[in-house]
């Protein structure tokens, strides 16, 4: 009998042991070829206007938070630290139109979630540009990139700026982000087929996975610098640099599609060439990550 029970304590350790390792683990390698990503063909719709283009790009850092390196890079420690930033961009053009991007959520939901390190008066800042904007787009249905509109002063303002996919309205994720069923009606989606552009020099290209409304939104400056926003695909350097993804577990738990990021990393590692020359050469395409800079400019 007590070798049955410690037979059992023992199988049931193992598993849970092994369910817990294979959790941290990342999921297979997947060929870049699964998702493919045409730049000529983002530049072109991005260029189709013939009017002018953005001239610049600022951004608002609104929030930190600290989390354990094993939960966003697969395979590193849960003990060992990172830390994200979460930021809202805003493009500007000569006219002063302006076009920001995720809005981060406000001091509640940073709170609630990620604990201290919000700042509010760079979400006022923030709340200020987005009242100014002339649109307003947003990577993904994430709360942090989009709460910042539900909890915006006057929505009945800002609302028919708002330039959301049909994926990412429909998500349920989207109910994070804690906007009303009224807010929800006055947001007319976006319907498009992989690739489109909302204003001049600045394209969309559907890239669902991390979540359903996933996209990567492809920016042309006057002067020729291209950026490419990439949202959540990564949430550290560390993930596109070294091919790691999120670990299995936490994939789940945010209910992303963990083999359609594997093929985005592995896409944007093959054109990261191009955009590790940015910081020298004028023409080279920059990626941005939601939530960590650039390696090599901080
Ligand atoms: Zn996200
Ligand atoms: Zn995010």
């Amino acid at each position: 009998m007590r070798t049955t029970l410690w037979g059992t304590l023992a199988l049931v350790t193992t598993v849970v042991a092994g369910v817990f390792i294979w959790g941290l683990g990342d999921v297979n390698r997947v060929a870049a070829t699964e998702f493919p990503l045409d730049l000529n063909r983002l530049r072109a719709a991005a260029l189709a206007s013939g009017e002018p283009l953005p001239l610049a790009m600022g951004e608002h850092v609104i929030g930190v938070g600290e989390f354990p390196k094993g939960a966003i890079v697969a395979g590193e420690s849960l003990l060992a630290k990172q830390r994200l930033v979460f930021r809202t961009h805003v493009l500007g053009y000569a006219d002063g139109r302006t076009v920001v991007i995720d809005p981060v959520h406000g001091a509640r939901l940073h709170e609630k979630f990620y604990g201290d390190g919000f700042n509010q008066r760079a979400w006022e800042l923030m709340q200020k540009a987005l009242a100014r904007a002339s649109l307003v787009l947003a990577t993904h249905e994430h709360f942090d990139h989009v709460a910042g509109i539900a909890s915006a002063p006057d929505f009945s303002a800002l609302h028919a700026k708002v330039l959301l996919s049909r994926e990412q309205l429909q998500s349920a994720a989207i109910e994070d982000a804690e906007f009303s069923g009224e807010q929800l009606d006055q947001l007319v989606p976006l319907d498009y087929e992989d690739y489109y552009s909302p204003a001049p020099g600045i394209a969309l290209k559907k890239a669902p996975g991390h979540s359903p409304g996933s996209q990567m939104i492809f920016v042309h400056f006057d002067d020729g610098r291209e950026v490419l926003f990439v949202g959540d695909i990564a949430w550290s350097w560390q993930n596109l640099l070294e091919q790691r993804g999120r670990p299995r577990i936490v994939s789940a738990l945010i209910g992303e599609d963990g083999t359609a990021v594997a093929a985005q990393l592995a896409t944007l590692q093959e054109i990261l060439p191009a955009s590790s020359a940015s910081a020298a050469t004028p023409n080279g395409l920059q990626l941005v990550l939601s939530h960590e800079m650039r390696p090599d400019r901080d």
